[in-house]
């Protein structure tokens, strides 16, 4: 039997909404609409140093603004520390983790090469004794091997081999904060997450997101990344690339553009709730 419909929005209070998040944003919200689900909204403030004071309580403003209603109370990831800690240990104790002592900068570009790996058949916990005479700093959890095959609801058939492509990747940072991809995972599980609807940009985090609900026996959501939007030069939109702050005094433009950067036709609506309604139609008929 399938599972009530829950999507989410997660963005990262690191600057305001910009016009690359927003095509999320919308995506996200319509195809919860459309399947009649939940919309929840999560801030993923877990990476405090990039957090920017307020810009939090900005994107909910703008969200506002956007004729976009979350249900239920928003969640902040900096509250659940503890839910990250207590799948850590579910993680340590099954031996899936291993504390590392490597430095970013003397690593080779590319997949991790497996420096503190464990020799298969030890216990992982402590990490590779030779290599961790070194103090350890961070901890990455053992990959599985071979391909990881999955359906994205907007791309088709997607495959990643982690171990090969990424490799053991962490969980816990050299400055002790819980990694992106296991707050990500330990979230959407504990908030029932059916469908996961986000950029592009992500769709490389889904193989490894897919293994590490696995390992803590959560259910991975399905999965629709939407393609990224450009600026005239190329560029990913995006806040490290000083995107401009979604100006929402105009709401139903900026609705319609990002509409039209899904790909749809224009969708001329005289205010943002007839939009909406509108616009879950559309997806509706697409993506149901
Ligand atoms: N917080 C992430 C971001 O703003 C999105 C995470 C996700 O959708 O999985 O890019």
């Amino acid at each position: 039997m399938s599972r009530p419909y829950v999507g989410r929005f997660a963005p990262s209070p690191s600057g305001p909404l910009h016009a690359g998040s927003l095509v999320a944003a919308m995506a996200s919200h319509l195809d919860a609409r459309a399947h009649r689900g939940r919309w929840l909204l999560r801030i993923e403030d877990i990476d405090e140093p990039r957090t920017v004071p307020g810009a939090d309580r900005v994107i909910l403003g703008q969200l506002e603004a956007l004729g976009l209603r979350w249900d239920g109370e928003p969640v902040w990831q900096t509250a659940r520390h503890r839910l990250y800690e207590r799948a850590f240990d579910r993680l340590r104790e099954a031996g899936r983790v291993y504390g590392c002592a490597c430095v970013r900068r003397e690593l080779p570009p590319g997949p991790y090469p497996g420096t503190c790996r464990p020799p298969t058949g030890t216990s992982a916990s402590g990490g590779n004794p030779a290599a961790t005479n070194r103090p350890i700093r961070s901890w990455r959890f053992l990959v599985e091997p071979g391909m990881e095959t999955f359906t994205d609801r907007w791309l088709g058939q997607q495959s990643q081999d982690v171990a090969a492509e990424v490799g053991d990747f962490i969980v816990r940072r050299a400055d002790g904060l819980w990694a992106y991809q296991l707050a990500v995972v330990v979230d959407d599980g504990d908030q029932g997450v059916t469908d996961v609807v986000r950029g592009a940009d992500l769709l490389g985090s889904t193989a490894r997101q897919r293994q590490l609900a696995r390992a803590l026996g959560l259910r991975a959501p399905r999965v629709l990344h939407v393609p990224l939007i450009l600026d005239a030069a190329g560029h990913k939109l995006s806040k490290q690339n000083h995107a401009p702050a979604l100006d929402v005094s105009r709401p139903l433009e900026c609705l319609r553009t990002a509409w039209k950067a899904l790909g749809f036709a224009d969708l001329p609506a005289a205010t943002p709730q007839a939009f909406w309604l509108e616009a879950t139609a559309h997806w509706a008929r697409r993506f149901e």
